[in-house]
């Protein structure tokens, strides 16, 4: 499964669900350990020595009361052996000993071990149950066998029990059945009143299934929304110690030589997920009846991880239904989650109580015998299921990787192109708008064509549910395309499937859409407003997910969040009315297409391409010749912006119209039979393919390539939402179209209507304007990666020193656009319509942000984190260490270049020609020298280089602390001479000449300082 979940409601931090899961298991773990300490240390576990075993005919006095008597024997407190004491034997024929409630289940899911208590065990001078002495399964077997009379799980019989006085009593397993539904199945399942009970046959012991969970329903908020996959494990119903235990198998770590399987073993152990005991079971077939009931109303899936502040309620939780199949049981459970009130959905009339409900389903994991994994590649990005081999050690790792795909094969090998044994099926759910299906159905049929072209005809297959289907689109039995309608969006779209992670064989998927995200592209002002600080904060210091089992798709806010700024510069330019219906249809079929296709390559196996966007350069891009053929780059795997023409250019494609070249490389990786000939292996023929992703137009990079360890990624080409082979370039295209829309904002406001599109617009704008900066940013210190390996068809090396050329273009692009106030000097009318939309009820967006737009205040952080970005450690470091990379000592970028070029720029005002212009121009404090925004900046870059001098970041090189300390002598120095020179003339404006006079004392204050002193300039 691949998807992000989210906590919902108070912590919006994205979890996983499997992550939040092993966190969970790492604390079970933690928990059961200290208890073993207590029990070890408390009290002298009972030996089964062989007098000890006598235990079951002699009294054993247990003192500490029934709360503490617990099923699962290391937990039971038992005095020392010594202190045992004989008192009255109960034996079989005078105690029921099975007369305990089948399904005692021992639930292994709170990090405390739930326990139910058994009622058997009687204390103080009472007796105790056969599990306490008894864990002998193969004696326990032959006592069942024996006597069909004999309760299951009896303490074997003493010598002195007498069988022959033992009364007649009701076969067991006939009396939990009596009165039951039956129906058979991959188990057989007995349904009576509020319990469900599965019969596990002997032969389905140590068998590997698979259990997942989908919600069927949501509350319309965050991630908790129908269709969602919550978990998959891979389990067995495992018979031990007289229990039967559902154990999570553990799948990391093997060793395919024989030998060597018991190590492994012994060194990585299994997870309990529940414990069932085996005291009931059917006399004809000695399979074991479990109250399985009592582990699915249990929040094994931690459903309440997503509610935070909720727990789940157990009195109102019910099984709906169980589905019973030769391959699975589908059991529809409905939930119920209790929380204090204080926070909580905003989507239920009361915050206390609300309700989910989920499919779990159980199904065979079987082995595909015509299923060959295939071993991944780092040059094409497949998702892969990963696990460690022991056995060979001659690899060069201990990891086997093997891609996740379908099994797809021709029906007759020896045609050219053939159909598919068999086709996969998505179906689209029947609650999708009729007008969105075509382009979902399409985007999802586009990748038929990449199989064609490896001989594979149409193997998938796209139908739509019937409106009056009888099975649910959340049974995992289906590969559904869901629409969830969502008041509050979360991901837009977002995909998941489910593959054997033992092969990588994908066998369920399908994606979800929120209706809202296409609602927000009809109406922007259904969009939440984004704080862009904290957007370009992320871009510059992205993270990889903590579980890399887990990839974060951001695609789908993200396009639609490009999708917005497209019709908004469009309708600036054109005025808001002015779009006709024609184009905006054109426009969200394009969207919907686009994002069909992205997030079904995801369902096919493929992993993000952020390299894709540079096939093409900027002036290929709106040739429909070009595009309707390569479409606009290479993948529909990368996260394309939109396709934004200049003013000027005839309008292209928007969005992507079809798969890219590098998209059928994927597919032939992972999709093409290989049959290798007598000279030819299996892995040179991969090889071949996947090497074709050294040449240009069909190089990969990824999430792994964009986060390269801290900081903003290495490689300047690999990018989310930039377009053409030149990042720099598109840079100062997307900020020129945001410079020359903003002052047309005002065309977004219609007659009779209020003035928020025009905050919404400006915010759009002003975030992408400072976005491209990010492009030019990775620039400096830059270095291309490439995916490659020795004697591959170019022949490169990996890494590749940005040249100084374009690291000055770059320099250049920010000090003279990104640092310049010319975006503020617009039509004041404009900066007084940023009114925020005001409302004041539940789910208003509109309460929790500032009534006006405090553009100097978001600057001012804009600025901070781009210059944090130009001096972090990272960057300093890229540099120097690049000196010593390239192959010319003339084509070197250096650090004092870098200080001394922002100094020049930054701080422009306070040199030799514009001193000189001073005094032919008159200033007031109303038409300032130094705008606010300039102003701002200087500070900004003072409080930077100050403190790299005086306490430098960790990591700051000292090669950095020494340009600081060079660039504040000089610029003390220069701002030194343009204060004498107006000092005593009153030429400049109070603003400027404080600010300046302020600067040199501080810089004087700081290059005084010792290195031990803090000095604080805020
Ligand atoms: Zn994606």
């Amino acid at each position: 499964m691949r998807m992000r979940l989210r906590l919902s409601f108070v912590e919006k931090r994205p979890v996983s669900m499997r992550r939040s899961r092993r966190f969970f298991m790492r604390n079970r773990l933690s928990f059961t350990f200290y208890l073993f300490l207590l029990v070890s240390f408390s009290f002298t576990p009972l030996a089964l020595t062989d007098e000890t075993k006598e235990i079951k005919d002699a009294a054993v006095e247990i003192t500490n009361g029934t709360a503490e008597v617990q099923a699962a024997t290391a937990e039971i407190k038992i005095r020392p052996q010594t202190e045992i004491k004989p008192v009255a034997v109960e034996t079989n024929n005078k105690t029921d000993h099975g007369d305990r409630e089948v399904g005692d289940v021992t639930i292994h899911n709170y990090g405390i071990q739930a326990i139910f208590i058994n009622s058997n065990v009687t204390v103080n001078g009472g007796t105790i149950s056969g599990e306490l002495t008894n864990n002998n399964n193969a004696t326990q077997a032959k006592t069942n066998e024996e006597s069909e009379e004999t309760p299951p799980r009896k303490p074997t019989g003493h010598p002195s029990a007498p069988p022959a006085s033992k009364p007649e009593k009701p076969n067991k397993f006939d009396e939990t059945i009596k009165d039951a539904t039956k129906e058979e199945g991959l188990f057989t399942v007995y349904t009576k009143e509020d319990k469900v009970y599965w019969e596990i046959k002997p032969e389905q012991l140590n068998k590997e299934y698979l259990l997942s969970g989908v919600l069927a329903t949501g509350i319309g908020e965050g991630w908790v929304k129908p269709g969602a996959y919550v978990s998959d494990t891979v389990i067995s119903f495992t018979k031990t110690n007289g229990n039967i235990q559902l154990v999570e198998r553990n799948l990391r770590f093997l060793s395919s030589d024989p030998t060597e399987q018991d190590a492994v073993k012994k060194n990585y152990g299994e997870s309990i997920a529940a414990t069932f005991p085996t005291d009931v079971t059917n006399p004809e077939t000695s399979s074991c009846l479990l109250e399985m009931s009592k582990f699915i109303l249990t929040d094994y899936f931690q459903l309440s991880t997503l509610l935070a502040g909720y727990g789940m309620d157990r009195a109102n939780s019910y099984i709906e239904q169980t589905q019973v199949f030769p391959a699975n049981v589908v059991t529809r459970i409905r939930f119920a989650f209790r929380s204090g009130g204080r926070s909580g959905a905003i989507s239920v009339p009361d915050n206390r109580s609300l309700q989910l409900t989920l499919m779990m389903d159980v199904q065979e994991l079987k082995e595909n015998h015509d299923f060959t994994p295939r071993l991944a590649d780092s040059r094409v990005g497949h998702f892969v299921e990963a696990h460690i081999d022991f056995a060979d050690d001659e690899r060069n790792t201990q990891f086997v990787r093997y891609i996740t795909k379908w099994d797809i094969r021709k029906a007759s090998p020896e045609l050219e192109l053939s159909p598919p044994v068999k086709p996969i099926v998505f179906w689209l759910e029947n609650t999708i708008p009729e007008k969105y299906r075509d382009p979902i159905r399409r985007g999802i049929l586009e990748w038929n064509k990449a199989f064609r072209k490896i001989g594979v005809e149409d193997p998938i297959v796209v139908n739509d549910q019937p409106a009056d289907a009888d099975w649910d689109v959340s049974d995992i039995r289906y590969n559904t395309i869901h629409w969830n309608t969502s008041h509050n969006m979360e991901y837009s779209a977002v995909s998941q499937w489910v593959a054997n992670p033992r092969t990588g064989e994908i066998f369920n998927g399908g994606f979800l859409i929120e209706s809202e995200d296409i609602r927000g592209l009809l109406n922007v002002r259904r969009v939440n407003e984004p704080d862009r600080v904290e957007m370009l904060k992320n871009r510059l210091s992205p993270q990889l997910p903590e579980d890399p089992q887990k990839t974060v798709c951001e695609h789908g806010q993200g396009l639609l969040d490009h999708a917005v700024y497209a019709l908004t510069v469009m309708a600036a330019r054109e005025g808001i009315g002015n779009i006709s219906a024609e184009l905006k249809d054109d426009f969200i079929d394009q969207y919907l297409f686009a994002r069909a296709c992205h997030e079904f390559g995801h369902v096919l196996g493929f992993r993000h391409n952020f390299k894709g966007s540079t096939m093409l350069t900027l002036d290929q891009l709106h040739d429909k010749a070009i595009t309707s053929e390569k479409s606009i780059v290479a993948s529909v795997m990368e996260y394309a912006p939109v396709n934004f023409a200049p003013e000027g250019v005839e309008q292209g494609h928007y969005f992507e119209p079809t798969i890219g070249p590098y998209d059928y490389l994927a597919v032939e990786y992972a999709y093409k039979e290989i049959k290798p000939a007598a000279s030819e292996t299996e892995q040179s023929l991969l090889n071949a393919i996947a090497e074709q992703a050294e040449m240009p137009e069909l190089v990969y990079g990824t999430e792994e390539d964009l986060y390269s360890g801290g900081g903003v990624g290495l490689d300047p080409l690999c990018n989310t939402y930039d377009l053409g082979n030149d990042p720099l370039a598109f840079a100062k295209q997307q900020a020129q179209i945001a410079f020359d829309t903003i002052p047309k904002l005002p065309n977004l406001v219609r007659e009779g209507d209020n003035y928020t599109m025009v905050r919404l617009g400006f915010n759009y704008l002003l975030g992408y304007y400072y976005d491209s900066a990010v492009f030019a940013l990775k620039y400096l210190g830059g270095q291309y990666f490439h995916r490659v390996k020795k004697g591959g068809p170019l022949d490169s090396l990996p890494l590749e020193p940005v040249s100084a050329v374009k690291q000055r273009e770059a320099l250049d692009f920010i000090t003279s656009k990104i640092f310049s106030d010319e975006l503020f000097e617009v039509n004041a009318d404009l900066l007084n319509m940023l009114a925020a939309e005001k409302w004041n009820h539940w789910g208003s967006r509109g309460s929790g942000i500032s009534t006006d737009y405090s553009l100097v205040n978001v600057v001012s952080n804009l600025y901070d984190i781009i210059l944090y970005q130009l001096y972090s450690p990272t960057t300093i470091r890229r540099i120097l260490d690049a000196e010593s990379r390239r192959r010319s000592e003339a084509v070197n970028f250096t650090v004092p270049e870098l200080f001394e070029t922002l100094n020049e720029g930054i701080w422009a005002e306070v040199y030799a020609a514009n001193r000189e212009a001073i005094a032919n121009n008159t200033y007031s404090n109303r038409k300032p020298f130094l705008s606010t925004y300039r102003r701002t900046l200087q500070r900004q870059h003072l409080k930077r280089l100050i403190e790299i001098m005086l306490e430098p970041p960790y990591g700051m090189p000292e090669d950095a602390r020494t340009q600081a300390w060079r660039s504040l002598r000089k610029l003390e120095k220069d701002i030194g001479l343009i204060v004498e020179q107006c000092e005593d003339k009153d030429i400049l404006d109070d603003y400027s000449f404080d600010h300046l006079a302020e600067s040199q004392a501080k810089i004087r204050r700081a290059l005084d300082a010792r290195l031990s002193v803090r000095v604080d300039f805020n």
